[in-house]
């Protein structure tokens, strides 16, 4: 791989989480979401782990430059040379600048920027179709991962429901929220040469092949 630090950028409902994995797996790098590491950092009481918990715990969003913190500690925790994809993080200007200070002063850059294209309406028809089991938890999708009978899990028998999230009117109140973030975000990938763009609504290998040849690609460095 010519490029080997990356950040994945997409909506909720992209597959960029899967994707991150996929890649993982035919790679060297490691998947890095914002998620468990923020977990883990908390879990292990590490110093900007503390300073986390202390705004998880009271409900509040993490600031900017502490969830940062808690990204670059990530990394650093990685064997020395290691890749990584990004997922899930930076999600405003503030954290990409903040991000790539951190990286420079490691005297690291981030390589390439996969921006997952996909519209609203394609958005919402993935995750309104998402079903998932009561009792195991096994996801399913009534268009692209149908149980064998209708509303019972194929696994344990279990009765498939529908999480609160993944309705409609709340998708939309989220991909709202996400379009207005990450706006700036691409647009300030985009004028520093990093951003890749894949065309996520194809079936998922072809969405990897494409991946994949991008992280094949030279640098512009
Ligand atoms: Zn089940």
């Amino acid at each position: 791989m010519n490029r080997r630090r990356v950040i994945f950028l997409g909506p909720p409902g992209s597959g960029k989480g899967t994707q991150a994995r996929k890649i993982a797996e035919k790679s060297s790098l490691l998947p890095i979401s914002s998620g468990e590491t923020l977990r883990r950092e908390i879990r292990e009481q590490s110093e900007v782990g503390r300073l986390a918990a202390n705004f998880v715990e009271s409900g509040l969003l993490v600031p900017d430059d502490i969830i940062t913190g808690v990204m670059i500690a990530g990394i650093k925790k990685l064997p020395s040379g290691t890749g990584f994809i990004l997922d899930g993080f930076p999600r405003t200007v503030p954290q990409a600048d903040a991000l790539q200070g951190g990286l420079a002063a490691m005297s690291m850059s981030i390589d390439a920027v996969v921006d997952f294209e996909l519209d609203d309406a394609e958005i919402v028809k993935r995750i309104v179709n998402r079903r998932v089991c009561t009792k195991c938890e096994e996801p399913y999708n009534l268009e692209s991962r149908p149980p064998k009978v209708a509303g019972v899990c194929d696994i344990c028998g279990g009765a498939l429901t529908q999480r609160v999230d993944d309705r409609e009117d709340v998708i939309m109140t989220r991909l709202g929220a996400y379009r207005a973030q990450t706006a700036p975000l691409v647009a300030h990938f985009a004028r520093q040469g990093l951003l890749c763009s894949v065309r996520a609504n194809r079936p998922a290998h072809e969405v990897e092949a494409d991946i994949l040849a991008i992280l094949e690609s030279p640098t512009s460095k």
